[in-house]
Order: C-alpha cells, then structure tokens, then sequence
C-alpha cells in the first residue's frame, strides 16, 4: 500500500465559498475532470515545503509565495486558513511525517464546466537526497532565452510566479541528460545566472553567499532565503544582486538549494570538475533539517 495521503479542497478561495471546504479522499482516486485547466493548460500555481517531525518548514512563507503566485496569475484570492487546514489534515494523515513533502495546488478550475477554483494537498514521505547532498551534482549551463530585465519588459510571462508550467523546468533536464550532467542553471542572454529548474542558485565567493534578486525573473526561493537569515551565524556574509555567469567558475562553492532536497552542492559545471565544500554543505543542511517552523 502506498503511503501517500491526498486532500482535496473545493474551496479553496472566499470568492467561492462552501462546506466543507476540504476532504481527505483515498490518494489514488479520481478527482479532476479532464477538462480541469490545470490539466489542459497548465493554468494554476503549486507549491512544495518539507515536513519534519509533522512540523511544514516555512509554512507561512510557503503560502505567502502562493498568494504572491495567485496575484500575479490573476487567480481568485487563496484562503490561506483553508489551505493550513487542508495542509494539517494531510500531514496529520501520514502515517510516518517525520521526514516528508507537501504539495498543494490551486487550479482556476473547470474549463468548460467552470464552477470557481479548486485546489488540492497532495502529501508523501520525501525521496531520499542523501547522496546528492554530501557527493554533489554535475550541472550545465542552459539558455533561459531572455535577458535579465524580463520580469520589467513582458511580466505577462509570468517569471517569478510557481505555476504549473513546468514543462520547460522538465525538458532542460533531459537535455542535461544528454549532456551528461544531472541539473540546470538557467542563464540570461544577456550573460547573468538565475536558478535552476526547481531550486535557487547559491554561489560562496570568499566569506560571502551570493544569490540572484528574485526581481530577475525568478522565484524567492525559501530555502535560501532561510540559509542567508543563519549565514552570519557560519562566519558568512550574505548579498542578493545581479550575478554574472563567470561568478560560477570562479567562485569557492557553488549549491542548488530547495525545500526537499535542500542544499545541493555543485560539482561539475558544463563537464569541468568544481570542487565543493562538504563541511560548509552539511553544516547548511544540519540547520535546514532542524527548522520547526
Ligand atoms: N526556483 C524554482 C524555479 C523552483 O521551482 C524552486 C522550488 O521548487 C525553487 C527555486 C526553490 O524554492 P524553495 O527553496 O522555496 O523550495
């Protein structure tokens, strides 16, 4: 038997109001129409926080980001007290929630039988990272396709809201399959690093932590907003700015850092070696895994 758990909530928004407003159903059951757009246009926004001991890490910056995504989608407002109730239920049902995920989902709905939004929990036990985190991951350097100013010029694109379009985040995988790498980092034409597929850029030049300003077109990315809040308290400074792409090879550390799989470190870069800091990686995992909020 699986060990998955599922919420649905069929009303996830006060515009949209009923009871109740979510229910745990069996986790392999049928439940969006396939005319739903999230499944036809991908039309609807997620996100994905870790649980450890039963606790949802960042949980509130979690459903910031969401109604954060919603607004910039033009969505019905989420009701945020729904969603912790529905995220609570799901987490409750675990039968083990010691280390595992939440995903939750907020869909604008049936395209041609629209009845208002709907949105579900989708809960499991986490893979295990473990050899990533302390051997590290080849990446390659793959070409967003725009320059730096994106989010400015054409924000319709919608860079920096979590939706559910991540068929891209999955090609450019495949594609550093072929060339024999395991991750991404994005790059803008105009020579800047952003992030990768499902995790946020960090790189270590000297005694400080550098990532990309999420007005970049990226998302603010919870986990390394959580690392630079403790980094003064690993001798380390922290700074959120413009990175060029040459900043990667010459800096002393670089980490893919996201909610599940946490810090990541680099260890190869378009096929050339990059040493990484292990002591430095489990000290910065230690402190992810010990959040209780
Ligand atoms: N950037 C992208 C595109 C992502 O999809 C993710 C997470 O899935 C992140 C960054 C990292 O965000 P977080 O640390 O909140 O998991």
């Amino acid at each position: 038997m699986g060990t998955a758990v599922l919420v649905m909530i069929d009303h996830p928004s006060a515009s949209h109001p009923g009871a109740p407003a979510h229910r745990l159903v069996p986790a392999g059951s049928a439940q969006l129409p396939v005319t739903d757009v999230a499944v036809t246009r991908g039309d609807g926004i997620f996100e994905t926080a870790a649980v450890r001991d039963g606790v949802v890490q960042s949980a509130e910056r979690h459903l910031t980001r969401l109604a954060h995504s919603a607004a910039m989608l033009e969505l019905p407002v989420p009701d945020l007290q729904v969603y912790r109730e529905a995220i609570a239920e799901a987490v409750g049902a675990l039968a083990d929630s010691s280390d595992a995920f939440v995903k939750y989902t907020l869909s604008r709905g049936d395209e041609e039988n629209p009845k208002g939004p709907i949105g579900w929990v989708y809960a499991d036990v986490s893979p295990d990272h473990e050899d990533e985190r302390t051997e590290g991951l080849p990446v390659v350097l793959l070409s967003r396709g725009y320059a730096l100013d994106i989010a400015q010029t054409a924000p319709w694109l919608l860079q920096g809201a979590k939706t559910l379009s991540y068929a891209v985040n999955k090609s450019v995988l495949r594609e550093a399959k072929k060339r024999g790498a395991a991750d991404v980092v994005f790059t803008t034409t105009d020579g800047y690093l952003l992030e990768g597929p499902t995790s946020s850029l960090v790189l270590r030049l000297g005694d400080t932590l550098v990532t990309t300003r999420p007005e970049s077109g990226i998302l603010a990315g919870t986990t390394q907003e959580d690392v630079f809040a403790f980094a003064a308290e690993l001798g380390l400074r922290s700074e959120v700015r413009d990175v060029r792409v040459e900043e990667l090879a010459a800096a002393d550390a670089a980490w893919l850092m996201s909610s599940v799989r946490l810090a990541v470190p680099i260890n190869a870069v378009d096929g050339v070696p990059k040493a990484f800091d292990a002591a430095l990686t489990e000290q910065i995992n230690t402190r992810l895994i010990a959040r209780r909020a």
